[in-house]
């Protein structure tokens, strides 16, 4: 059965990065949800290539919904002008409201910020926490080392392969889009059966 898509959750940089396909992979990425009809859910920034997907969309006559730890508000990181913006308290419910707001996750090029909440997306569908598609969108193969290293934690057995294929890759968005539709969720109750573990959903 095929993954529908209404809200897609967006990490990326909030750094603009140093090349232009950064930013315009961003813009694209915000424009393209618009068109197709899907709510971009995301971090709330105005800055970077956040911001630039979050104007895109909106110029494009999209749905943009933010969810923004307080202290970033306050910062006036916060972009003024989304369609619906959630303060909450503290990062671990800015995470837990953007996985229950979204039907899937997308990465584009960013720092820790959005290696942490595509790991953390990764993690929580490896377990059973969700079971919505996770992709990396490789602009300018800006995640080509990222993609062999995941290659090498599954033949070093670190990473089952079932879990390593869970993740969708492209460097083109509605390929990725694609892709993400047509996902399977990791077959998670085998896994815990397989390993004794109790289940946890
Ligand atoms: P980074 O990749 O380190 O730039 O972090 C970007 C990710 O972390 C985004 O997807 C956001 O959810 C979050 N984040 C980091 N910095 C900010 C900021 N200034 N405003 C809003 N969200 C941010």
């Amino acid at each position: 059965m095929k993954n529908t898509l209404n809200a897609l959750c967006l990490y990326c940089g909030s750094s603009p990065g140093k090349k232009p396909e950064y930013r315009d992979a961003a813009a694209m990425f915000g424009s393209t949800l618009a068109a197709r009809g899907i709510d971009l859910v995301y971090g709330g920034g105005s800055v970077g290539l956040m911001g630039i997907a979050a104007d895109a969309c909106l110029a494009a006559g999209g749905r943009v919904i933010g969810v923004i730890p307080r202290l970033l508000m306050e910062k006036e990181v916060g972009h003024k002008n989304l369609t619906k913006m959630h303060v909450v308290e503290n990062m671990h419910e800015r995470k837990a409201l953007m996985t229950s707001l979204s039907d899937g996750f997308i990465a584009l090029p960013g720092g820790y910020g959005t290696l942490d909440e595509l790991f953390e997306a990764l993690t929580w569908l490896q377990l059973g926490y969700h079971g919505k598609p996770v992709g990396l969108l490789n602009v300018a193969g800006f995640f080509d080392h990222l993609v062999t290293f995941l290659g090498h934690a599954r033949d070093e057995q670190f990473l089952r392969g079932l879990h390593h294929d869970a993740l969708s890759v492209d460097a083109n968005l509605n390929q990725l889009i694609h892709k993400m539709q047509d996902a399977e969720a990791p077959d998670t109750a085998k896994w815990l059966d397989r390993y004794k573990l109790a289940a946890v959903v």
